[in-house]
């Protein structure tokens, strides 16, 4: 496995994969296309980072996985400096999965040397987390289009658990025109339907034992969707958050928000169209924010 650092250094790497006399891809002569799938992502991997890299490894030839803990997308400086980072771990998992490549650059690599972009998003960053999180994605879209353009993949991989980022990454694949096809993958559960996330080691075990219930929640929406209207599967979850308040004599947990949206343009629905929505949540366990969403159909 090769492990860069310096943007110089994949950039050499992947011309050299793209003229087919790239170092690792021996067997590969000249001219021939080779398929890089790329996965972004910002370490303290899990399963749910595993299963993109073996998807992309399915479906292509090389893949590359980069590491970089984004400072721009952290509206709050404390969860940036608490969020787990442990690189040589997960260079050991991606060893054992078969990943080709890996990016694991340094901020001053990365970060924008003068004011960076905010590009128009049509809208799609106006919700959910993009009205709770202040520029969430300007540093999202900043930083995986940067990658992008080092990287030059064929194909990205992009977790469903981050639904509205995956609406909006293809939203700019298509703005900028790039030659990139975007594939959303199934979000990964623990044994008890927690979505993994890597903020998920930094729950006591009290608020670990709390967690399953959001999955547990956006089920009773599914399953209730039909026969209830927007407006009462609102009250259903604020319902249910307040139960498990009381139950647990837990003060600390605080909904951001509960939102039903549209899957393609992402605003919230008042009534129910014919093709799919989503429900979508954010909820904060103690100090961690913690985000789950289900697809609903009739
Ligand atoms: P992160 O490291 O949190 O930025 O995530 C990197 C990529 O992994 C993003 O595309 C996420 O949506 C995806 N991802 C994170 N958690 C999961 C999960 N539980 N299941 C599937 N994909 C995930």
């Amino acid at each position: 496995m090769f492990i860069f650092k310096k943007i110089i250094d994949i950039t050499e790497y992947v011309s050299g994969i793209r003229k087919g006399k790239g170092t690792d891809y021996k067997s590969t002569p000249a001219g021939v296309n080779i398929s890089i799938g790329f996965v972004p992502t910002m370490g303290a991997l899990h399963e749910g980072h595993l299963s993109l890299i073996r998807k992309s490894k399915a479906e292509n030839n090389i893949t590359v996985c980069s590491i970089y803990v984004n400072p721009l997308q952290f509206n709050d400086k404390d969860d940036y400096e608490k969020y787990p980072k442990n690189f040589e771990k997960d260079i050991d998992i991606l060893k054992s999965t078969g990943c080709d490549v890996v990016f694991l650059p340094g901020v001053d690599e990365m970060f924008p040397t003068v004011d960076y972009p905010d590009y128009d998003h049509a809208g799609l960053d106006k919700v959910m987390e993009g009205k709770y999180r202040q520029g969430h994605f300007k540093g999202v879209v900043y930083i995986v289009k940067k990658l992008f353009e080092i990287v030059k993949p064929d194909k990205a991989y992009f977790g469903l658990k981050d639904f509205q980022q995956y609406v909006i990454i293809k939203y700019i694949v298509k703005l900028f025109k790039l030659n990139i096809e975007i594939i959303g993958c199934p979000i990964v559960r623990d044994y008890d339907g927690l979505a993994l996330s890597s903020r998920n080691i930094r729950l006591t075990p009290e608020h670990r034992l709390i967690a399953p219930f959001i999955y547990k929640t956006l089920q009773e929406v599914q399953k209730k969707y039909s026969d209830l209207s927007i407006e009462e599967l609102k009250q259903l979850v604020t319902q249910r958050i307040s139960e498990e308040r009381i139950a647990k004599s837990e003060e600390l947990i605080r909904l951001d928000y509960f939102e039903i949206v549209d899957t393609e343009t992402l605003t919230p629905i008042t009534d129910k169209p014919a093709h799919n929505v989503i429900a979508c949540i954010a909820i904060y366990l103690g100090e961690i924010r913690l985000i789950d969403n289900v697809i609903l159909f009739y």
